[in-house]
């Protein structure tokens, strides 16, 4: 037991020095890019589909999804519009940076100005593996319950902003707003927020226009 902390420092460690390679090489390339975590089911690949139907044609996007199995993820994305790489990570619960890595291989970032990256649906250790994206997003959703912040404090410590998604089902499912702000509030004070709906639409506009930001800031940063 005494050996196992010592370890997982080890491999956290190694693992940053790669998410370093990895924005290097985005820099590289002037690509910005993002990594989209949640818990599976909060509505991670819908809001990616409105995201690329919705900024296609004001930039070129990039996808590399994080799945446990299938490639249906990255089909969707490439379905929208996007250059698409679908990461099986072989039963493995978050991306790290190595198979974000060999997933950078896949693209050429040269025709691309923003890259989505969809994390495996977990709410624990996505927030641990640092990837070399520049900003992350937490997407959460109103079936999920109000008190995910208080039960997965690490995801929504660090997060640049989160989504709350599905409130078109307000009305029908028991969650306090206040509540679940409080707890966000507590952990990360002042973090974006955005209420939206993939289904209705609601919301999707200022979503895009933050992304949109995003990007542009980055490039006049650069
Ligand atoms: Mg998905
Ligand atoms: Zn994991």
């Amino acid at each position: 037991m005494p050996q196992r902390v010592p370890v997982v420092e080890n491999i956290l460690s190694a693992n940053d020095r790669l998410a370093l390679e990895n924005r290097a090489r985005l820099d590289a390339a002037g690509v910005f890019a993002i990594n989209i975590m949640a818990s599976p089911g909060a509505g991670k690949t819908s809001l990616i589909e409105h995201t690329v139907r919705g900024l296609t044609g004001k930039l070129r996007l990039g996808m590399i999804n994080g799945d446990i199995a299938t490639s249906l993820d990255a089909d969707r994305a490439r379905a929208a519009g996007a250059a698409a790489v679908q990461i099986n990570t072989g039963g493995d619960c978050h991306l790290d940076a190595v198979m974000v890595q060999s997933a950078l291989a896949q693209l050429d970032l040269s025709a691309l100005d923003l890259l989505i990256v969809e994390n495996v649906g977990n709410l624990v250790c996505p927030a641990s593996f640092q990837l070399g994206t520049h900003k992350s997003v937490l997407v959460a959703s109103i079936p999920e319950g109000d008190d995910k912040p208080y039960k997965y404090p690490g995801m929504y410590r660090g997060v640049d902003a989160v989504v709350i998604n599905k409130i078109d089902l307000l009305p029908y499912v028991p969650f306090r707003m206040d509540y679940f702000k409080q707890g966000i509030a507590a952990l990360n004070p002042g973090v974006t927020q955005f209420e939206l709906s993939c289904r209705t639409g609601e919301g999707l506009p200022a979503w895009l226009a933050w992304l949109e930001a995003q990007v542009r800031e980055y490039r006049q940063a650069r």
